[in-house]
Order: structure tokens, then C-alpha cells, then sequence
């Protein structure tokens, strides 16, 4: 056997999903001008205190709980300090040597079927750095630096060294996107850099115990990234090791465009950063009120409510599957079937329409304007014939686009239900003489082809015409009963 088992350890940052920082009162969002959300205490200016953020603290907790890891009841923040321009005070308030969680383990399902448990170190909290901004080479105004993310709140996962291969760690980090975007604990927007890795490596020899040093691949911010670094990486590390040659322990970037790693500099050691207890911030300590309420809160595994929506709800399982992408289409979606009671008409709403308006807002459920329980409403009243689905789809566009009520929606789209009257007597006749094999078939006695007409009365209405009005009147001209 010779020296060329991949052996892969991940470590993953994750911005949590805060409205604010780790240590002060500034926004924690994405798209701000540059330097628009500083302030003294992330800026790194003298005499600034940080306060712990609390929501902070109940999301890591949540990530752990949801990963089977132990959280410690004490645990210590530190400063790392090293010199780097995108870091204001000149140090990184982290908790990597007494870390909030330890242990732990994830479920990643294998491409055969079947799943792996891939084991977890820890979980700490730690503060982002700010962004430099480099000028084109050889281009004008140099470098500049954007202080917007400088302090907003990370929990750094960290792998056991136990991935075998590049796809095993894309496949790790896919199922850790998805469980953690579930619970809620981060808003998963790889475009945003919500979470990121820096993915160690090495080459071991199974017979012998022998490996190389591991090699350090900063800042991977997309799975496909992970994988092809990590597949340069290994190839590398076996060229060398064929030739002769020592694989020197140290720090690459990726290059997406060429697909390969360089040297970015030799690893830094443990002393290098002279790690000691931050003296401005109390020892962290989680109670067990806290424990308690994430433990309650604790959501169903996604397998879990994709199977409950399949038995419980009846629901086709590629529906089931959309609709627990997330936590927020799952909450979403069973708030509107609890309103509606008719949980295939809800997910094919939700499905479509829904998602279509929140993909409108980047993905921001909190700027979709329209309750659950409102679509719920209007979707019972097409279920019991009062509203043609073309209005009601218009009608939630717009209770989507400007916040009105249904009631007020329906109004400004053009007048009320057309429900009896001239206008409904006119509509009907103009289907009847529209469809006259259809006017046959119901005088024939298939009562099927009644919905043939109520459609066409539906179309030349342009939707406005209420379906169950327009059936009772085309029964009566057609011969049969008002009601069925
Ligand atoms: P550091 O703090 O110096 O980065 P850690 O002990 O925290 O070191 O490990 C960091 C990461 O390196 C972990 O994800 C771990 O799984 C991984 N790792 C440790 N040893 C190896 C190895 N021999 N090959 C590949 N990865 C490794
Ligand atoms: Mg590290
Ligand atoms: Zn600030």
C-alpha cells in the first residue's frame, strides 16, 4: 500500500441568522454600502466595550443541538491576534480553545442509498473579519477595505478528520446547508457567503499509518469549489509524494479560474497567535432555561415532516420535498392547508405562486406580505366556488405587491364577483352558443361537460364571473336542477 489515502477534515463557518452583530448593535445584513454598518466597538476604536448578542448565543445553540453535539455550560471567549488589514482591532474575539459544543455527528445521505454518520469536534462562536477590496492589477486606487461584516456572528463547525474523498465533503456540506438553513439557524445564501470553509487535507497510508503533513485550503465559498480544490489538492499531494518530494504543511488558496491551489503562506502555529481570555467579555455561561427551549423547539428533522406531509397530508412525495426544502415553505405551507383543508390545493399554491413571489425578494420571507391564513381564505373560497383560480392568482399578486386585503385586492382589480345580474345571464349565453357540442352532451345527461361551459363563462369573464353562480345558471338553461 503506499501513501495515497485522502484524508479530509472541514472546517465551516456559518453566519448566523442575527439582525444584528456578535458584539454590538449594528446591522448584520448583506447589501449595505460599504462602511455603512460600523460602529466604535466593531470598528475596533479605543475604549469600545462589546456586548454579547443573545440571539447569537440561542442560534449556535440550536446548530448544536441539531448536529447531536454537547454544549458546554461554560465556555470562554479569546483574542487571536494577527495582523491583517481587514482586521480593525489587530485580534479575533473567538471561542476556539473553549468552544460552546463539542462532539457531535451528521447524517449525510450516500449518492447508492443508505446514509454516513460523519463525526463533528466542536462548534465555536468567533466574529467575521471585514473585506479588503483590491483594485484590478495594474489598475488605479489601490486597495480598499469594507468594514460591514467586521464583527457580524459566525459558528465555526469543525470536522473530524474522517471525509475520504472530495464528493464526501461537497455531500457533507450540502447536508449541513440543509439542516442548518432548516432549524432556522442561518439564512443559507451561499451568494451572500453565509457559509463558508476552509477544507485540511492530507494523504495517509493505510498500512503503515504513515501520512503527509495536511494543507490548509482557505475560504471555499461554493460546494463545487470544495470539491475541485480538494480533488487539485489530492492529485498534487500524490505527484509529489511519487516524485520524492516532502509535502510542505501550509496555507493555498483556490483559484476557480485555472482550478488550482497556490501557496498563500507556510501554516501559522498554535503560539503564533497568542491566544488568552479576552478581558472585556465574561465567561459564557448557557442555562438550563435556554437548553430547555431549544430542546422543545427543536424542529422535526426534515425526513421527518417530508414524511409526515406524504402520510399524514397525502401529498405526492416530489411535493413533500419542495415543500421541506426549508423551514419557512414547511411553516408556511401547513399554516395555509390548516386554513384551507385541502392540503394538494395548498402545496400546488405554495409550490408555484408563493415561491415565486418570495424568489422575487431574494429569497426574504419576511418581505412576502400575504399571511398564510389569508391565502388559506381565499383559497377556500375557490374551493367552494366563489372565485374563478385566475382571480384568485391575480388577486394574491397583488395582495403580494401592496399588502392590501383580499376583499380590497378583488375591488381594485377591476370591480366585484360578477354573480348574477344582466352580465351573468349574457355571460352564459354567449358560452352556451360558444359551446353547443358541450350544451349537447350535459341535455345528453354527461354532466361532466358542464365544466367545459363553466370555463368558457370563466375565460369571457376574464375571470371576474363567480364559477359557482355561473353552474347554477347554465343548469337551469340547460334544463336541470339549480342545484346538484
Ligand atoms: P487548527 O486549529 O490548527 O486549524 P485543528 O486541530 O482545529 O487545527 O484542525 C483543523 C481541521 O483539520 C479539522 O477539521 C481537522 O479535521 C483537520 N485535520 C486534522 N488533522 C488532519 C489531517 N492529518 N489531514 C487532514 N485534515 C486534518
Ligand atoms: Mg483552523
Ligand atoms: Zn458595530
Amino acid at each position: 500500500m503506499a501513501l495515497d489515502v485522502p484524508v479530509i477534515g472541514l472546517e465551516v463557518h456559518v453566519q448566523l441568522r442575527t439582525r444584528t452583530k456578535l458584539f454590538c448593535g449594528c446591522g448584520a445584513g448583506f447589501g449595505a454600502p460599504p462602511n455603512h454598518l460600523t460602529c466604535p466597538v466593531c470598528l475596533g476604536l479605543p475604549g469600545a466595550l462589546p456586548v454579547l448578542n443573545a440571539e447569537a448565543v440561542r442560534l449556535a445553540v440550536r446548530a448544536a443541538l441539531a448536529l447531536h453535539m454537547a454544549v458546554t455550560p461554560h465556555s470562554r471567549f479569546a483574542r487571536k491576534n494577527y495582523f491583517y488589514p481587514d482586521l480593525p482591532k489587530g485580534y479575533q474575539i473567538t471561542q476556539h480553545d473553549r468552544p460552546l459544543a463539542t462532539g457531535g455527528w451528521l447524517e449525510v445521505p450516500l449518492p447508492g442509498g443508505g446514509a454516513a454518520r460523519v463525526a463533528l469536534a466542536q462548534l465555536h462562536l468567533e466574529e467575521d473579519s471585514g473585506k479588503s477590496l483590491h483594485a484590478a492589477a495594474g489598475g488605479a486606487g489601490g486597495s480598499r477595505l469594507d468594514f460591514n461584516r467586521a464583527g457580524a456572528p459566525l459558528a465555526e463547525i469543525v470536522t473530524e478528520p474522517c471525509l475520504g474523498s472530495p464528493e464526501e465533503a461537497a455531500d457533507f456540506l450540502r447536508a449541513l446547508h440543509a439542516r442548518l438553513t432548516f432549524a432556522g439557524v442561518t439564512t443559507g445564501r451561499m451568494e451572500e457567503g453565509a457559509l463558508r470553509c476552509d477544507a485540511n487535507v492530507s494523504l495517509r497510508d493505510p498500512a503503515t499509518g504513515d501520512g503527509t503533513e495536511r494543507v490548509e485550503v482557505k475560504n471555499l465559498n461554493s460546494f463545487r469549489f470544495v470539491e475541485r480544490a480538494l480533488a487539485h489538492e489530492v492529485s498534487r499531494q500524490r505527484e509529489a509524494v511519487a516524485s520524492g518530494a516532502v509535502v510542505a504543511r501550509e496555507t493555498r488558496l483556490f483559484d476557480p479560474g485555472s482550478g488550482a491551489t497556490a501557496v498563500l503562506r507556510e501554516k501559522e502555529t498554535f503560539e503564533d497567535y497568542r491566544y488568552f481570555p479576552d478581558p472585556d467579555l465574561p465567561p459564557l455561561v448557557v442555562g438550563e432555561a435556554l437548553l430547555a427551549q431549544e430542546r422543545h423547539r427543536r424542529d422535526e428533522a426534515p425526513e421527518a415532516l417530508r414524511t409526515r406531509f406524504r402520510t399524514e397530508m397525502g401529498l405526492p412525495d416530489y411535493d413533500a420535498g419542495v415543500l421541506t426544502q426549508d423551514r419557512e415553505t414547511a411553516a408556511y405551507f401547513e399554516a395555509v392547508a390548516r386554513r384551507c383543508a385541502d392540503p394538494k390545493a395548498a402545496s400546488n399554491w405554495v409550490m408555484t405562486e408563493v415561491l415565486r413571489q418570495v424568489k422575487a425578494h431574494g429569497g426574504d420571507w419576511t418581505r412576502l406580505r400575504v399571511h398564510p391564513e389569508e391565502l388559506g381564505a381565499l383559497l377556500a373560497q375557490v374551493a367552494e366556488g366563489r372565485l374563478s383560480t385566475a382571480l384568485a392568482k391575480a388577486v394574491f399578486a397583488r395582495m403580494a405587491e401592496s399588502g392590501e386585503e383580499a376583499g380590497t385586492a378583488v375591488r381594485a382589480l377591476g370591480g366585484p364577483v360578477v354573480r348574477d345580474g344582466e352580465t351573468l345571464s349574457a355571460l352564459v349565453d354567449e358560452a352556451l352558443r360558444a359551446q353547443p357540442r358541450a350544451a349537447e352532451d350535459v341535455r345528453a345527461g354527461h354532466g361532466r361537460a358542464l365544466g367545459v361551459l363553466v370555463g368558457e363563462v370563466l375565460r369571457r369573464s376574464g375571470g371576474r364571473a363567480e364559477p359557482r353562480a355561473a353552474r347554477r345558471l347554465l343548469r337551469v338553461r340547460l334544463g336541470l336542477d339549480a342545484e346538484e
